[in-house]
């Protein structure tokens, strides 16, 4: 244990490290140079916080601590404080749609309901007003955003992406990035932004979390890299790695990637840290380690920085010095990466300790509020809508109503929030989740929106699951609690009887369904796509009422749609909406807000019908299953409103560019309806022949824009020819020049879109 007494603190203030007025390097330079070979690596480790905080701080001199409930932050900080050199602690948590584990902070819907809002200027808000709330907090990193392109909607972790498009993901991702970084890192209520799971974590076989990815590094270079480069470029100062190995190795060992790709190529010289004891599992799950001074060895060699949750990598890298292994050059430049992020943040003169003042005036305030409201609405994606929606706004309300809310997500408060948040499951202080009254429920929201006189009415009707023990036993072989899990529902003749009745005493019945904590998240992928326990039945039977039915799908990521709901009244897709989502999905059923969310992933008709994402490469034949389309029921970037909107054909200024130019197009949209209109301009891209297989079609941009009733608006795109590009056979990303499409509509779909053909004369490699 490094305890420092007082004298010694007062020497320390004259040494170099601890002058601001020095440059960083000098001052890095002092610093390590009086560290022990103990003090670097302790400054390369990320520990759990909720375990012994002498142990992780004073003894194993840890650089960095997570998921630090708000009592012990401050405990921390000054055992910090007291050790030989006191090198102020890199405190860090998944604040990834708001303050996640704070009580009361604002949640906001999750990252792909926001990617639905295509509205990177709302994203950065959202952001900013995270890194307001975290920064009060004594937190200085959040590991957010997520730029894994969602593939496969069985993977557990959909919910935590912007969606299947790595033009859409680089553009809100850069918008978090601006967000959370706010105007640089001096800046008081900055927090470290984190682009996450470097790289390829998605690819999964068959939607397991963590398995192999199977990719080329063509691949790789083609659709999955794209966002992360975006990161870098918008000053990202952080990465984090993911699970999964890519041909064999590691993304903790992969050297081509972290020195070659992002240190070399894309000029990162921020810091890195791996994924839950990456490091560790070399050695216990992939087995290509064969004890932990290896998987230090290789961990530290690769370039890693911060190693998260792997204890024995404290004694496992001083030991590979040791034997001679590993060059204390590699730890040293380690661990100034992590010391120049601390420089950077002025944690020195300042290590951010939690504000009070600040909290009481920021966190869950009522500016936030009203953002998180905004942020809801945008959200909701209207699928289907027989014209029942706006419902009864023509009246506004002057004939009573009675409206039944039904299903097991009705009145859920953490189905809302989604996952990364209170009772999710993360961390142990919030079992109970976050305060009741700050979340508004669908139930809720209709209770507060529906006009004076209306009546609104309840019954659950079914059940989604029931948890069990996991039958692999109550821990991980790490020693982690293996939570329960979900087991299917029967449906229950009586609480379904009830529902029924509810719906046929009411005029319209609002039925929310979904999914659960269990059947979402890290380490929780699902076989299939269905609707779990009685939910299907539910709604089935709530259909055969007759009384018109509003479907709403509240869940961490899209199911297959079920035919009843297919044949309801209209049907809206609700991902994790946040703690106002309730309030905004009555205020949009009842007409006092738009439409205006579009679908960030498509949605499948069946679950064999993985992966659904539109930018697939070119086969053969055809688009058909034997018993089945391959289209999926909703497409990437659909999404009604509530007016009609007519497109003219796009209109470019000029049909042959140079490969330094870019293609303006415009297109006038037109509301012909009675009600204003949320568009989304959505401009696709086809390279007409390519060298190589390709994508049919990649988004190149969009423009989120407001059109008035009656009236008519003018929207221009600007594409570059740059961004017009292909991998190579050879890995390079090059123009090739010759004939494309320009698509331009409110969808993916090609009956959606109109096109114009330009062309690019000769270039070379972007
Ligand atoms: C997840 C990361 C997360 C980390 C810390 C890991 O298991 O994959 O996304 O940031 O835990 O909580």
């Amino acid at each position: 244990v490094q305890v420092a007494d007082d004298d010694a603190r007062d020497q320390r203030t004259t040494w170099a490290y601890r002058d601001a007025s020095l440059p960083v390097e000098d001052r890095l330079d002092d610093l390590i140079g009086r560290m022990t070979l103990p003090e670097k690596v302790g400054q390369m480790l990320q520990l759990d916080a909720r375990g012994d905080l002498g142990d992780i701080v004073s003894t194993k001199l840890a650089g960095s601590i997570l998921h630090t409930s708000p009592e012990r932050m401050v405990e921390a900080i000054a055992l910090a404080e007291r050790t030989r050199l006191g090198i102020p602690l890199l405190t860090a948590d998944d604040c990834i749609h708001g303050h996640s584990f704070w009580p009361g902070a604002t949640i906001f819907p999750t990252q792909l309901a926001m990617a639905a809002t295509w509205d990177p200027e709302l994203v950065e808000r959202a952001a900013r007003a995270t890194a307001d709330e975290v920064s009060a907090t004594g937190i200085h990193w959040t590991f957010s955003p997520v730029l894994c392109i969602t593939r496969d909607l069985r993977w557990g972790r959909v919910g935590e992406t912007f969606g299947e498009d790595p033009h859409l993901i680089g553009e809100l991702g850069a918008a978090m990035v601006r967000g959370y970084q706010g105007d640089g890192l001096t800046d008081p209520t900055a927090v470290l932004a984190c682009a996450k799971h470097f790289a390829g974590y998605s690819e999964t076989q068959g939607g397991r979390d963590a398995s192999e990815a199977d990719l080329s590094r063509r691949k790789l270079t083609s659709w999955f890299l794209p966002p992360f480069e975006r990161a870098v470029q918008e000053g990202c100062r952080t990465f984090m790695l993911g699970y999964q190995a890519i041909d064999g190795v590691p993304v903790t060992a992969n050297a081509w990637l972290l020195d070659e790709v992002l240190k070399g190529e894309w000029g990162f010289t921020g810091t890195l840290v791996t994924d839950w004891d990456n490091v560790g599992r070399m050695v216990w799950e992939q087995k290509v380690c064969a004890d932990d001074v290896e998987a230090a060895t290789v961990a530290v060699r690769a370039g890693n920085d911060l190693v998260m949750t792997t204890p024995a990598f404290f004694h496992a890298a001083q030991e590979a010095v040791a034997r001679g292994l590993l060059d204390e050059a590699h730890v040293d430049a380690a661990v100034r990466r992590v010391l120049r992020i601390k420089l950077e943040l002025g944690l020195f003169e300042n290590p951010r300790p939690p504000d009070a003042a600040r909290q009481g005036l920021v966190i869950g305030s009522a500016d936030h509020a009203a953002l998180n409201l905004d942020v809801a609405r945008r959200s909701l994606v209207l699928l289907t809508n027989d014209g029942t929606l706006p419902y009864a706004a023509d009246d506004a309300g002057a004939t009573a109503r009675t409206v039944a809310v039904l299903g097991p997500n009705a009145d859920d408060p953490q189905a809302n929030l989604g996952d990364w948040a209170g009772a999710s499951g993360q961390v142990d202080w919030m079992p109970d989740g976050h305060p009741r009254d700050t979340v508004e429920t669908v139930l809720d929201g209709f209770r507060a929106v529906v006009p004076p006189g209306w009546t609104v009415t309840h019954a659950r009707g079914a059940e989604i699951e029931t948890l069990v023990p996991d039958p692999d036993g109550p821990l991980f072989p790490d020693g982690q609690p293996r939570p329960p899990v979900s087991a299917a529902a029967p449906v229950d003749p009586d609480q379904l009887a009830e529902a029924v009745a509810t719906a046929r005493d009411a005029d319209l019945a609002v039925v929310v369904l979904g999914d659960t904590m269990a059947l979402t998240g890290e380490g929780c992928s699902t076989a299939t796509l269905e609707l779990q326990g009685g939910q299907v039945a539910l709604l089935d039977a709530v259909v055969a009422t007759g009384t018109p039915v509003v479907v709403v799908l509240l869940h961490a990521k899209p199911c297959v749609v079920p035919p009843s709901a297919l044949r309801a009244a209209a049907v809206i897709e609700a991902v994790s909406p946040g703690m106002r989502g309730g309030r905004a999905l009555a205020e949009l059923v009842l007409g006092h807000v738009e439409p205006a969310g579009r679908l960030a992933v498509s949605i499948p008709r069946h679950v064999g019908q993985q992966p659904t994402y539109y930018n697939q490469v070119r086969g053969q034949h055809g688009h058909r299953y034997a018993d089945l389309t391959q289209e999926p029921q909703f497409v990437f970037g659909e999404g009604l409103g509530y007016t009609t909107v007519e497109w003219s054909e796009p209109g470019i200024e000029q049909d042959e560019l140079a490969p330094t130019d870019t293609l303006v197009a415009e297109v006038t949209l037109t509301n012909t309806g009675s009600r204003p209109a949320h568009e989304v301009v959505q401009a696709y891209v086809t390279d007409v022949v390519t060298s190589v297989t390709w994508a049919a079609k990649e988004l190149k941009a969009f423009r989120r824009v407001t059109v008035p009733a009656g009236e008519s608006v003018r929207v221009r795109l600007d594409v570059p020819a740059a961004a017009c590009s292909i991998v190579d056979a050879a890995g390079r990303r090059v123009v090739e020049p010759g004939e494309f499409r320009l698509l331009v509509g409110r969808s993916s779909r090609d009956t959606d879109l109109h096109g114009v053909t330009f062309t690019i004369t000769p270039g070379g490699v972007v």
